[in-house]
């Protein structure tokens, strides 16, 4: 690893003003993912911003009628929530799947959505709920944020401070785990939200996208019935050691079909 001056600043204030003071700085939230990167070379700034000093951006709440997620809550925080339990209850169950209690511990939902991991669960999530990702500067709903592989709309100086999700009872997120780490091999997030049934897939190796023939048929009719005859585009997956592009699509049926039934059965 190269040397970086570590800098734990306590206001919003100063934390972008280093950020614009030095282009290669970096943001270092629970650095399950930034430290990794670092100590394989991927990644080598020259100072870490600790937002650990920022103890608002841990908030959790109802923001009026959403659910409000502050970006340093740790995979962890969300899954213990009784308050996410019951606005959103899909995020708690997919924050405590999160890799191992580590990982959970450390983790949080900003270096999540800010890595944008194509093997990530909160980015389907956040997609498939219709989140609102709020920076120091903007407000970017979930359809802009994210772009592909490890590739978002923020700014290099932009923090994220946290999102805002409407309130989801029904949504289930259902995951092929990979057997080490407990990434998505593919994961599907499925979502009765208020325009309609939203599925999000993450896992198929070019970032996290929607589901939209999945969506329209789930809206028309609300059954696993609805999915018979549908086919997740192969095109859209990438095949890599763990599994094929052919075996990735069919999971994304497979998952969508069992989380709706869940949701059936769950009502
Ligand atoms: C063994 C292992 C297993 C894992 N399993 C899973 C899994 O099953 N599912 C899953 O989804 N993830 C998994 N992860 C990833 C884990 O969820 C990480 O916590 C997450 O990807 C990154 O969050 P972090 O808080 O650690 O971010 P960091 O590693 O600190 O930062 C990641 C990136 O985001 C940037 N960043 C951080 N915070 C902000 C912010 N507020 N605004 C803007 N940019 C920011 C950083 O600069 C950096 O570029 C696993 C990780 C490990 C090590």
């Amino acid at each position: 690893m190269n040397t970086f001056e570590y800098l734990r600043p306590s206001a919003l204030a100063e934390v972008l003003q280093l950020l614009q003071d030095d282009p290669e700085a970096k943001l270092l939230a629970g650095g399950q993912s930034l430290l990794a990167a670092m100590k394989l070379r991927f990644a080598a700034p020259t100072k870490l911003i600790d937002l650990q000093g920022l103890p608002a951006l841990r908030s959790l709440h109802l923001d009026g009628d959403a659910l409000w997620i502050g970006a340093m809550c740790s995979h962890a925080q969300v899954a213990a929530s009784t308050l996410v339990r019951q606005s959103v209850p899909m995020l708690a169950a997919l924050a405590g799947g999160i890799g191992d209690q580590q990982v959970r511990n450390r983790g949080t939902l900003g270096g999540s959505i800010a890595n944008a991991d194509p093997a990530a669960c909160w980015p389907a999530g956040v997609l498939a709920l219709n989140g609102t990702v709020c920076t120091d500067r903007r407000e970017i709903a979930a359809d802009d944020f994210f772009q592909g592989l490890f590739t978002t709309a923020l700014e290099s100086d932009e923090v994220v401070v946290g999102v805002r999700f409407p309130r989801t009872p029904s949504a289930h997120y259902r995951k092929f785990e990979q057997a080490a780490s407990r990434f998505a091999l593919t994961g599907v997030a499925v979502a009765q939200c208020t325009q309609g049934v939203r599925v999000a897939v993450t896992g198929l190796g070019n970032g996290v996208t929607r589901w939209r023939e999945a969506e329209e048929v789930l809206s028309r009719q609300w059954s696993p019935e609805a999915l018979d005859g549908l086919h997740f585009d192969e095109t859209q997956a990438t095949g890599d050691v763990h599994a094929s592009a052919e075996y990735r699509a069919h999971l994304a049926l497979v998952l969508t079909r069992s989380a709706v039934q869940h949701l059936l059965q769950t009502a």
